[in-house]
């Protein structure tokens, strides 16, 4: 590992990266061996858990081909001088930002979206200029080694390598000194990255986890709901980072909403007969899973094949705030739906937790969305959806405290991977004297003209 960091750091210093034509020409090579290895990457992740063709492509690849497009288009406009103002005591000058890529960078992805959580960070990260060692899961280890394939065989390991491995092979990586990290996992995980950050002050980017609430309220389009809700949540087996992870809504509501939910689901790809479930990573997630299902509180699904690692879509009704399932991120298939008398007690409860990923809102009343918005922190979110922001190229991706530091995609992963130097340029034909001996009131007056302080 030692080797692989020095030789990017050898070549980093090259200057080779900072070439914009150079990362245009890795942006289009990176799209060009992704596409040729479609089906490879669709056989993994069949193995792994049973994710389809279909929702591979459209919760995955085609937001990394998007990204790719993007920064293709955008590597040049990101990366421009941009002029600043400058101020009455720095004239005569001129001010700009000058953007430098950080270096050789770490990036670490988790199972559960892995081909987009470990591609869409080097994006990021080659439209910055960096350097990459990507270090993927290990859990869903067909997709771990399919990607090691692709990148390894296509990329020289001074610009890009993929290494394997679970905690030994991350705790190394993690002692050698990076000029960036870029994590995507637990909040738990996220500590010991950091830590390990701190000790050689590397920046990090940290996207994390947490509880995504949605409120419902009784103004609500209900037939609409139902369906965002249900594909939200049980697209990959709720194993999904935005998912709604429990529901509020609102008290002599409930009843309406539970029976749309069960009629959409039986209605949908989810129904257990269509027998096309996406399956619980691991035995490790499968058995937390089924110790949150109280049996007293199943409304719908509840079932599961401990063989196949899957489990119904579920919904719990009669949960109390108390209750395990609403203790953990639930991770899964399992929806807790609680009733609340009052916004104001909704809203308390939210911030009496950790800050989530992303909170949602349905109901038409504008005072109630405004209400949510301004009152509750979390990373981002939809009005009337869920999930779907992430989808937008445009927005920039990430969590709010324990749910996460830094964000990216577009415009924000550049960022994310990039540092601005501040550049005063000054002529050398004029210099004011104020600031050179001999040091007077006088001089001290006219300073503080200059900066427009008010004596
Ligand atoms: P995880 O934290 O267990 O693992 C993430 C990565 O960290 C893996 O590559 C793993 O090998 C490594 N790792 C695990 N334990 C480690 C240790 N002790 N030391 C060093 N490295 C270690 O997370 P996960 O189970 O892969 O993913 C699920 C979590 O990730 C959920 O909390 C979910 O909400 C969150 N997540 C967040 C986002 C986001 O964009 N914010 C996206 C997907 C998942």
């Amino acid at each position: 590992m030692q080797q692989i960091i020095q030789s990017q750091r050898d070549f980093f210093k090259t200057n080779t990266t900072k070439d914009i034509n150079y990362r245009k020409q890795q942006l289009q090579k990176f799209e060009n061996v992704l596409k040729a290895n479609e089906q490879l990457m669709y056989d993994a992740i069949y193995k792994d858990f049973k994710k389809s063709e279909f929702e591979t492509f459209t919760t995955e690849l085609a937001l990394i081909y998007n990204d790719i497009k993007e920064a293709k288009k955008s590597v040049k406009k990101w990366s421009r001088k941009r002029r600043k103002r400058t101020n009455l005591i720095n004239q005569p000058g001129k001010s700009y930002v000058f953007a430098e890529p950080l270096g050789v960078s770490l990036i670490i992805g988790a199972w559960n979206y892995p081909y987009l959580l470990s591609f869409a960070p080097v994006i990021s990260a080659m439209v910055a200029g960096c350097t990459i060692i990507l270090k993927p899961s290990e859990v869903p280890t067909n997709t771990s080694s399919a990607i090691a394939k692709i990148v390894n065989e296509n990329f020289e390991a001074n610009y890009f390598k993929v290494v394997e491995g679970g905690i030994p092979e991350t705790t190394a990586l993690l002692n050698e000194k990076f000029d960036k990290i870029f994590f995507t996992g637990s909040t738990t995980v996220g500590k010991i990255v950091y830590q390990a950050a701190a000790k050689h002050l590397t920046p990090v980017t940290l996207e994390l986890g947490g509880k995504c609430p949605a409120i419902i309220s009784s103004d609500c389009n209900l037939k609409i709901v139902a369906k965002r809700l249900v594909w939200s949540k049980f697209i990959n087996a709720g194993q999904t980072c935005l998912a709604p992870d429990y529901i509020l809504v609102e008290k002599g509501f409930e009843n309406e909403l539970l029976s749309a939910l069960k009629k959409e689901i039986e209605n949908s790809n989810y129904n257990p007969k269509n027998n096309n479930f996406v399956q619980i990573i691991d035995q490790k997630n499968f058995d937390r899973l089924i110790s949150l299902i109280d049996k007293d509180n199943i409304y719908f699904g509840g079932n599961y094949n401990i063989h196949e690692r899957i489990i119904e879509p579920t919904i719990l009704n009669n949960v109390s705030l108390e209750d395990k399932v609403m203790q953990e991120e639930i991770f899964g298939p399992i929806l807790p739906v609680i009733s609340y008398k009052n916004i104001e007690d909704t809203i308390a409860y939210i911030k009496s937790n950790p800050r989530p990923l992303s909170c949602y809102y349905f109901g038409k009343n504008a005072q109630l969305k405004n209400k949510v918005l301004t009152e509750i922190s979390f990373g981002g979110g939809c009005i009337n959806d869920a999930v779907m922001h992430i989808s937008n190229s445009h927005f920039s991706f990430g969590g709010v405290g324990s749910s996460g530091i830094g964000s990216y995609h577009g415009i924000a992963g550049f960022r994310a991977f990039t540092h601005f130097k501040s550049i005063l340029e000054r002529p050398t034909w004029f210099e004011l004297k104020l600031k050179y001996y001999p040091l007077t009131k006088k001089k001290m007056k006219m300073i503080k003209t200059l900066f427009r302080i008010s004596s």
